[in-house]
């Protein structure tokens, strides 16, 4: 999917040979669905301006009597190209505004969202419960009636600190009886109600949105940017879990910012596997754009990676490019997309109908991102940086964040590096995995999976907790961390955590001091081989650890040592705190990390960490894997099955790179072997030439050669 973004200037679309327009689309960026501009996100806020003709709306003034929508789509229709209308759905000039002021989100004192927060710099936005409901559904099948395939809608928004308008208010008192809290009062218990009203409201809309594109053609789609999924989402009131139902798509914005800390390398892989977990089919809204400067494209190598990353885990790429970027760079625009949504093009059979083959889950918990506020005190203290500089280390200050805000935000940062830790060291271990969300974890949708991943899940309801014991009975295995389970759906503390038992966690007495550097953990002896390290290795203790005893039917994988406390300090011998603890369930393991370990990898990317991690996981999944990978950890791997085929694909995305983001250029990766257990398939082929690949026969699999790699292939394996 594409958008060509002319901004201001739609005349230029107006003015351009159609036919010329849309054959260029099709023929050299290679897409086969478009976004055409039917209200314009552009300044001042003219998101109540149509492009197309309607007698019920105001028209942009430069089209004139121009039907943008209308002379367009036979020559998009002609050329193979789908179309559906982008509408702007939360950005609307002042003056718009004006009259309209009981359409307003409004904050808490009743000032208008946009006078406080002018929208890009200018502009106000409307409410999902006001009047503005209406328009905004008539707008859309006036939209329809061009004749378009569906609608992308940008918004709406329920914007932070909103919404507290008198809609708003009376619908919240109807249904919870009583005020509307004050915003982020988490002491409140009906501020929690407030988010989950926030996020039904946003449903509610889309449902009747939906709604008003069926009456147009029942086979239209909608789709709105859906919230990536970092957590945080419910200060915007997206919620994947209940959007999902009135979609067709889910998409979601994942634009490339510069910055490093920004930009993961699996940044495009997880918010594809996020989107794809529902089970709709998926839309990565990458961009064609360096971050905020939209009229220079992404480089190049990033732009072919956001796109190989997003179809290698199922989804479909989708970018805007800007006209005024065409203007000046179109080459540095159009090389990237051409040559790998080409590639997509001439191998079209190979991306329909396929499923993941993982093996592994990752939950991404929007109960915990929601509502997870820790009770641990020390988690709020400030631990410091451990630099060493100017003959002086930097040494945490003892200070503690007190106001629940606060601490929110640090929730916040600590669930989402949990994850990132996790999905990292996953990528890099060339582990495929699938994200899986909590509506799934509850229903026990999980047969697939040997084993799932619950990076301090802290907010687990009662019948996630069963449907986790019912995997494990069947034969399923658990690797855990922290807080797992500590409270329930909304937050709310546990006086006994129900995992313990099965995790074989005698009792925890509160939080070690956290700290950076100079404190340990050491591999316990152990009968198995699980380790890649020695025995005895001391490794990086996580800032954040728990002082946790194991049951007597657990083991003790690795324990901390006595906190020291100081630097350049002796250590001070072993605890009797475990750090990592197994238990047997007959067939299954469980593995519960006592630290924030995967937030600890996600700061300081220290090589034992992923190591000691990684190991937990091949050991808990027991058997080797259907399809592995041998290459550099910046090839990520991903293996996808074609039901109506057999056919394994397996999706290799080369991120080696120069060392920075943004990524300006790819080292090419050479001699990639790529194992397959069962039967020897048919033919072993890759898709850029179709030239086969030479292979062995090894004692338990089929091993083939990958030459070499640039930045995307993949391995065809015909049954
Ligand atoms: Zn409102």
């Amino acid at each position: 999917m594409m958008r060509l973004d002319y901004l201001d200037a739609l005349n230029r679309m107006m003015e351009s040979d159609m036919d010329k327009l849309a054959r260029w689309k099709k023929e050299e960026w290679n897409i086969n669905c478009e976004w055409v501009i039917g209200t314009p996100g552009t300044a001042p806020g003219l998101g109540y301006l149509t492009t197309f003709n309607t007698p019920k709306f105001e028209k942009y003034p430069a089209l004139g009597d121009f039907d943008l929508i209308r002379e367009y789509l036979p020559y998009a229709r002609k050329h193979g190209i789908r179309v559906l209308a982008y509408l702007n759905m939360h950005w609307y000039s002042y003056d718009f505004g004006k009259k309209h002021a009981d359409w307003e989100q409004r904050v808490e004192d009743g000032r208008s969202y946009g006078s406080v927060h002018p929208l890009y710099g200018s502009g106000t936005t409307f409410c999902v419960n006001s009047g503005w409901r209406n328009w905004a559904f008539e707008l859309i099948e006036e939209a329809m009636k061009t004749g378009i395939d569906g609608v992308f809608l940008d918004g709406p928004v329920v914007f932070p600190e909103c919404c507290y308008c008198a809609s708003c208010r009376e619908k919240f008192s109807n249904k919870y009886g009583g005020e509307v809290p004050s915003w982020e009062d988490w002491s409140n218990p009906l501020w929690r109600k407030f988010i989950e009203f926030r996020e039904e409201s946003m449903a509610d809309f889309l449902r009747d949105a939906r709604q008003a594109v069926k009456r147009v053609n029942e086979e239209g789609v909608i789709f709105l940017n859906g919230g990536a999924w970092w957590p945080g989402s419910w200060r915007v009131a997206r919620n994947i879990e209940k959007l999902s139902e009135y979609e067709d798509f889910n998409g979601a914005e994942a634009f490339f910012h510069p910055g490093s800390q920004n930009m993961p390398l699996i940044f495009w892989t997880l918010e594809a596997k996020h989107l794809a977990a529902k089970g709709k089919p998926a839309v990565v809204f990458s961009h064609h754009a360096l971050g905020s400067w939209h009229y220079v494209p992404l480089p190049r190598f990033e732009a072919e990676i956001s796109v190989a990353q997003t179809v290698s885990c199922g989804a479909n790429p989708w970018f805007a490019v800007f006209d005024y970027a065409l203007d000046t760079r179109l080459e540095d625009a159009l090389t990237p997309m051409r040559s790998i949504l080409g590639f997509l093009s001439r191998n079209e059979e190979y991306y329909t109908d396929t499923v993941s083959k993982a093996e592994v889950a990752l939950l991404l918990s929007t109960q915990t991102s929601t509502f997870y506020l820790s009770e641990l005190r020390e988690l709020y203290l400030d631990p410091g940086t451990g630099v060493e500089r100017d003959l002086r280390i930097e040494e945490g200050t003892g200070q503690r964040k007190t106001s629940l805000k606060a601490r929110k935000a640090i929730c916040d940062e600590i669930y989402t590096n949990s994850i990132l830790g996790a999905a990292t060291i996953l990528s890099r271990s060339h582990i495929p995995y699938d994200v899986i969300l909590d509506d799934a974890l509850a229903k026990g949708e999980l047969e697939k999976y040997s084993l799932i991943v619950l990076p301090n899940s802290a907010c687990l309801s009662d019948e996630q907790i069963r449907s986790i014991r019912g995997f494990i009975e069947k034969g399923g295995s658990l690797l855990c961390s922290f807080e797992t389970g500590c409270y329930n759906e909304y937050g709310d503390h546990r006086l006994e955590n129900p995992l313990w038992s099965i995790l074989g966690v005698e009792r925890c007495d509160g939080m070690m001091l956290p700290r950076v550097g100079e404190e340990y953990m050491k591999l316990a002896d152990s009968k198995e081989k699980i380790f890649s390290m020695p025995a005895g290795a001391l490794i990086p203790r996580p800032v954040y650890s728990l002082k946790t005893f194991s049951k007597q039917d657990a083991a003790t994988l690795c324990f901390f040592m006595n906190p020291i406390g100081a630097y350049y300090s002796a250590p001070r011998g072993v605890s009797n705190y475990a750090a990592i603890i197994c238990r047997r369930h007959g067939e299954s393991r469980t593995i519960y990390f006592s630290s924030l370990v995967e937030d600890f990898y996600t700061r300081y990317r220290i090589p034992d960490i992923l190591q000691v991690y990684a190991d937990c996981i091949r050991f808990a999944t027991r058997k080797p894997p259907v399809v592995e990978v041998e290459a550099p950890d910046t090839v990520m791997f991903e293996v996808r099955e074609q039901r109506s085929t057999g056919r394994i694909l397996v999706h290799l995305v080369n991120t080696t790179g120069n060392m920075q983001r943004p990524i300006s250029s790819i080292t090419r990766v050479h001699n990639i072997k790529v194992r397959i257990r069962g039967s020897r398939p048919r033919k072993a082929f890759k898709l850029s030439d179709r030239s086969m690949l030479p292979g062995r026969e090894l004692p338990d699999c089929f091993e083939f050669t990958l030459d070499s790699l640039m930045v995307y292939d993949v391995i065809v394996f015909e049954p």
